[in-house]
């Protein structure tokens, strides 16, 4: 073997063993991306479901408030002494701990509270 050949073979041993290396490293980074994703998509599993259950508790307080107007006439609040329709935007308002609910004109005006002048009861 001349001293060409053996300067070339070890060339070519050294760029195999960089080679290599970019392997290896390459193929971490390709593994920390894969645990990265799956950390995302494993975060993201309890959030969505979070997220269903808290529509459906909000679609189920929403029910519970639509039968509440079918057999509630009027919605008081106990604050401005003032009583509502359920479907007026200013009965909407009323903070849930002042809402007084009645089922007759009558009753409501028996215990002191006044029509509201925009939805008329
Ligand atoms: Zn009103």
């Amino acid at each position: 073997m001349n001293n060409f050949s053996k300067l070339l073979l070890s060339v070519l041993t050294i760029l195999l063993i960089i080679i290599y290396l970019q392997n290896v490293s390459l193929k971490r980074e390709i593994e920390s991306l894969k645990n990265k994703i799956d950390g995302i998509q494993k975060s993201e599993m309890p959030t969505s479901s979070l997220g269903k259950k808290l529509s459906e508790k909000m679609l189920e307080e929403e029910l519970k408030e639509e039968k509440l107007k079918e057999e509630v006439i009027f919605i008081g609040n106990s604050k401005t002494l003032k009583f509502h329709l359920p479907y007026c935007q200013w009965a909407r308002r009323i903070n849930p701990a002042n809402k007084v609910y009645f089922k007759s004109r009558e009753e409501a005006l028996k215990r002191g509270y006044k029509p509201c002048k925009i939805c008329n009861p």
